[in-house]
């Protein structure tokens, strides 16, 4: 029988009871109408019951009820089961997951909304030091490092950050923040000691052969001097080929100082980032007006520059670093556009910290290219780049000084219009 057939029935079978009494006492609608009000009665009755035994959750051994209630009662009884289905297969893979993550070599650690650690897998326990007392405990309270406190507070979900093991200094930990649902969120921990290890031996390489280089280069610059000076001029050949020579010395030297000077910034202890107060505190809107007005490091050109300097806005950082990001970038500017265009450089307060920017109106840059800017050797034309004078680092140590002073290069570029390249300082740099 179908619902509608029961409650048909039913309708009728108080009906039928309403007209055997009016057959007797007669007044027909006055019956009908009290068996009526008897089965709405009825039907609120069994809704309170339903209810009551919903509010408790109390669904499993429902009432063995006749008529439409027993159609409700079949189907709330179905609904539970597959519920209870469902329940049990969802419980079966958080089963499996977190049998897989325990075995995992990461470490997994999941966080609720205010980071505090809801559950984490063995590889945590080794190589974080995670206990079971730790549950409910803030994240930061047992890895309270200076670069993780930073990174949880951006949640720049496309970057990662490298510490040290809490339990071991010799182990190094890449952390990964993933957010997996609204509530749940899974920091990763991947150890990457090995390949920590081999960049070291890169970069230890690479600071060595031009720490070689610069001895033998100074002796050859010394001679190459020795030679302009002692020519008369009576061979123009001999005249240009020195001035070639003194020309590529000076490049090799470059290089070799970018080379050098890339190795130190990737090579910066923690303790750098431990000890904000220990850094200089500087005022960048003076740095800057002394580097674009004097025309020391920049460009005699300094007309073409446009400044907007919010003045007194100093920061905590090494002041010989933060200068070569500012010339290079300033110096960019100046050489990836025509010799009487504009270049806007503004350092002011946005809602993040303090920012500095660079806008010139030059050649731009093709979108593909602009991920690969801060490349060692990257330079979207080799031959311009070098005719200016380019060793193709400059953004590369812009883009480590940068990191190292908790901030990133942004560049936003369109081919034939200019280009902006900018950095925001965040507040905790600020004094
Ligand atoms: P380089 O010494 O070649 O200038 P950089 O690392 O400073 O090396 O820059 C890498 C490349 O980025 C440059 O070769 C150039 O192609 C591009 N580039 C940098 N700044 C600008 C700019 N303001 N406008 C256009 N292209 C730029």
């Amino acid at each position: 029988m179908s619902f509608w057939v029961s409650a048909i029935v039913e309708l009728l079978a108080y009906l039928l009871i309403a007209a055997l009494f009016s057959l007797m006492w007669g007044h027909f609608f006055i019956w009908a109408f009290g068996a009526l009000l008897i089965l709405l009665c009825h039907q609120f009755w069994q809704l309170s019951i339903l209810v009551k035994r919903l509010d408790a959750y109390k669904i499993k051994g429902m009432p063995n009820s006749k008529g439409v209630w027993y159609w409700v009662y079949f189907y709330l009884g179905k609904v539970h089961q597959r519920h209870r289905q469902t329940k049990k297969r969802l419980g079966n893979l958080l089963n499996q997951f977190y049998k897989s993550t325990a075995t995992l070599p990461d470490a997994a650690i999941v966080l609720n909304l205010d980071d505090e650690i809801e559950w984490f897998n063995d590889s945590a326990r080794e190589l974080i030091g995670l206990k079971k007392k730790n549950l409910g405990a803030h994240v930061l309270s047992v890895v309270n490092h200076p670069l993780l406190v930073n990174y949880l507070s951006t949640r720049d979900l496309s970057e990662t950050v490298v510490i040290t093991s809490p339990v071991n200094k010799g182990i190094f930990l890449e952390f990964r923040f993933l957010v997996h649902n609204n509530d749940l969120r899974l920091l990763l921990a991947q150890n990457v000691t090995k390949l920590k290890k081999v960049e070291d031996v890169r970069r230890d390489f690479i600071a060595n052969v031009s720490h070689e280089l610069r001895t033998p280069l100074t002796v050859i610059k010394g001679y190459v001097e020795t030679l302009q000076d002692t020519d008369d001029g009576a061979s123009t050949f001999l005249t240009d080929s020195f001035s070639r020579m003194a020309q590529q010395t000076s490049r090799m030297e470059g290089l070799v100082e970018d080379l050098l000077l890339l190795a130190r910034l990737e090579c910066k202890p923690d303790e750098d980032i431990e000890s904000l107060e220990l850094l200089d505190s500087i005022d960048v809107s003076e740095v800057l007006a002394r580097l674009c007005l004097s025309g020391d490091g920049i460009d005699t050109l300094h007309s073409r520059l446009n400044l907007s300097l919010q003045s007194g806005l100093k920061i905590r950082g090494k002041a010989k670093d933060l200068e070569s990001v500012f010339t290079n970038m300033i110096v960019n500017a100046m050489k990836y556009s025509d010799e009487d265009s504009k270049i806007d450089i503004s350092w002011k307060v946005v809602s993040s910290g303090v920012k500095f920017e660079v806008q010139d109106y030059g050649d731009g840059i093709a979108e593909e290219h602009i991920p690969r800017l801060t490349e060692r050797f990257y330079r979207v034309d080799v031959g311009r780049s070098r005719e200016k004078g380019g060793t193709g680092l400059g953004l590369a140590i812009v883009k480590h000084v940068l990191a190292n002073h908790d901030s990133k290069l942004i560049i936003t570029s369109k081919v034939g219009e200019g280009s902006r390249f900018s950095c925001i300082f965040p507040r905790s740099r600020c004094c």
